[in-house]
Order: C-alpha cells, then structure tokens, then sequence
C-alpha cells in the first residue's frame, strides 16, 4: 500500500500544456477518481505516475519514494514503481487460458509454480472466475474479460492501481455490476487506486474523493458530496450532475432579490450577507441551482411563496420513475426533475418552487463559487 503524491507537475508537449501545475495527494488505500471531459490530462497524469510519461516540472512520489524529479533527473522506470494498469482495452493474450493470463506476471518474475498456482486460484475465487480458468480470452463476455485484465493486475499485489476508464468497452448494464464489483474488491484488497473516467455517474458512485480536471488543470478535489453539494466554480457544478445544473445571470438587488428581468427570488437572509460583503449589490452574478431543486409547486407546501414562478412548459422527458422538464420564461430556460406523478403538458404553464436552500452563486468575472 502506499500513497501518492504530485508536486506542482507540469507536462508540455512541445508549446502544448497537457497538465499545469498539478498538486495532489492521493491517500493510502484511497480510491481516488480523476474525472473530466477529453483530453483535460488525465490520462496523461496516469501515465506520469506509472512512470510512461515523464513530467516536464515537478516531483512525483510513491510512499516516500521521490520516482520522478526532471531538475534533479530522477526517472524511476515504470517497472520498478510497483505499479499496476488496467487499461481501457484489457489487452489479453488470445492464445494463453485464462489461467496463464493471470499467472502471467508472476511468471515473468519466477515466482514458483506452486506459489502461482495458489494465488491464481485465489485471485479468480476473488472475481468469480475459478470456472473460467480453462477457457481462451476469445470465449469469455466482455465483463469477464474486464476480471481477467483486473485479475491479471492484482495477483502481483501491487503498491498502487491505476485504471484507465477499464469500463468503458461495456454495455450499459454490466458496466454497472462492474462498477459495483470493482469498488468492493479494492475495499477488499485495501490498494491504493486511481481510476480515470469522464463518466460522472461513475465517479460519484466509485470514488472516496474525485479530483476533478478541466484543460490541464485541477479544479477541486473533495468527496462525492462536496464536489456534488459545494462546486468551487461553474465548470465543476456543470459538469457533475444530470441533467446538469441551470445556470441563469441574474442581478442582486438591493431589497434581498435576485431579479432575473422576467421574474425575482428572494435570497436567505445569509446569502443575501454574503453577496453585500462582496459587493455584489446591483451587480451581475450567475445564479446555479440544480433539475432536482426545482419542484412542482402543485405538490409541496411552500413557506416562500415569492419562489414560486409561472413558467411555460417546453418540453417533458417522461424516465419513468421521473420527468425531466425543460421550463420557459420569455427568453430564460431551464430544466426541472420532477416526480412520475406530476400532471405537466407541454406547450402547458406550470408553477415551479425554486428551493433557495439549494442555490448556488457565482461570480460573473471569474465563475468561482460565492456560495
Ligand atoms: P481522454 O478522456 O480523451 O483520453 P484525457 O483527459 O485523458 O482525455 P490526455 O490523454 O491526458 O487527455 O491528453 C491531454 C491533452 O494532451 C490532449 O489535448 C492530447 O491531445 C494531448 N496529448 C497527449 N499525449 C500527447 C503527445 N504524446 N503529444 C502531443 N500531445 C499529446
């Protein structure tokens, strides 16, 4: 086991930056999710941690281990970090069983035979493969190909995990049960892990902490909930969460509201403070609150009945167990989850509650969160 630490890394390509002035810290045993859309970098600061790629600036550490420092010309070679990847495509030997896939690293170390046959079993009694052990990757399911692959990682019980979106070349429903399968075993196994995904759902549902990136850098990094209830900018809010967060300009006025131009709601008294001690009064912000914040007035019992707003409804997205409403105000738009038993028609009017408990502002200038 083992923790990781980056320091202020950097990684140009050529006048291209990939990832800028990058510092994380990655806990012992953690499962830490490195999220963002493509091409932000995070496959790119997996590879500088596996030792692939070297950082242009900046120190890497495993445990205490200093295994890449440019200035100092430190470069410790991928095979001496103890580390293990999993990547994207599972990359299995087609000739070799399933046995003598996951055998394979040990193998290559001279582990004895006796040894490796007792860990082999071990690890496919682990992902439910011991009757699979015969068989050719070629007639295995894509999930259990996905368990080789993770089988073939973890039999050399490495220091730490580092998985390359290992999901994505499965269908929707076994990439859930893998999900599931692959949390439990690295609370089994206790290691280290770093997981690359652009899949939100993925990351809420995986990680102790997401880190999340966008264009090279880092954004936050916090647990599921605080980087779903407290984003620190508007690239984090909007990008975690689905349907993702409204976002809607509105100006601070001076008696306590936000007035969009065709409709107001009243701030909490707190959040009102916090937005005169910036100075915001009479100025521009960016109101953010999420589909789910926003209800059917028609089924709750509202104490602030100024945050109730007549709007037009677009569009509904019926998903069975709710609604996805998209809701028009003159030219301001936004989206609304509501319960499967909410009578709304399209082309219909509606009246909506917006929960100010639940809303987040933004400052215009530099999108960072206010509250
Ligand atoms: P994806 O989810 O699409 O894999 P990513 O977040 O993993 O994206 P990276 O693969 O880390 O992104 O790439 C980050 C940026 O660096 C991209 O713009 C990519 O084109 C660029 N890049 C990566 N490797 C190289 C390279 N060897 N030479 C030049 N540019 C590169």
């Amino acid at each position: 086991m083992a923790e990781v630490k980056l320091i202020n890394v950097w990684k140009k390509f050529g006048d291209f930056t990939a990832v800028k002035e990058l510092s994380l810290e990655i806990k012992d045993g953690e499962f830490l999710v490195l999220l963002g859309p493509s091409g932000c970098g995070k496959t790119t600061t997996l590879r500088m941690i596996a030792g692939l790629e070297e950082p242009t600036i900046g120190q890497i550490y495993i445990d205490d281990k200093l295994v890449a420092d440019p200035e100092k010309g430190i470069f410790v070679p991928p095979k001496e970090r103890d580390v293990a990847m999993v990547f994207q495509s599972y990359a299995l030997y087609p000739h070799m069983t399933v046995y003598d896939n996951i055998a394979f690293p040990l193998k290559l170390r001279k582990v004895p035979k006796q040894e490796i046959d007792r860990r082999v079993r071990e690890v496919a009694e682990m992902l439910g493969l011991t009757e699979l052990l015969k068989r050719k990757p070629r007639e295995l399911s894509g999930g259990q190909r996905q368990r080789v692959a993770l089988g073939r990682a973890i039999i050399r019980r490495p220091k730490v995990f580092l998985m390359d979106e290992p999901l994505s070349n499965l269908d929707a429903k076994l990439r859930v049960k893998m999900r599931a399968e692959l949390k439990k075993l690295q609370r089994q196994l206790g290691v280290t892990t770093i997981y690359v995904t652009h899949d939100q759902v993925e990351a809420m549902t995986m990680g102790d902490r997401i880190a999340v990136m966008n264009r090279g850098e880092l954004q936050q990094v916090g647990t599921p909930d605080e980087v779903y209830n407290k984003p620190l900018n508007t690239f984090v809010a909007g990008f975690i969460g689905s349907p993702p967060m409204n976002f809607l300009t509105a100006t601070v006025s001076s008696d306590g509201f936000l007035d969009f131009g065709e409709f107001r709601l009243k701030l909490l008294k707190d959040q009102f403070e916090v937005l005169e001690e910036n100075n915001l009064i009479g100025k521009e912000v960016i109101f953010g609150i999420r589909p789910e914040d926003i209800y059917d007035a028609s089924f709750i019992r509202v104490e602030e009945p100024e945050n109730i707003v007549r709007a037009k409804v677009d569009i509904v997205e019926n998903l069975g167990g709710e609604k996805i409403v998209h809701l028009r105000l003159g030219d301001i738009i936004f989206t609304a989850k509501f319960p499967q038993e909410s009578v709304v028609e399209e082309g219909q009017e509606a009246e909506v509650f917006f929960d100010m408990k639940k809303a987040h502002v933004f400052n215009k200038t530099n999108e960072r969160a206010i509250f």
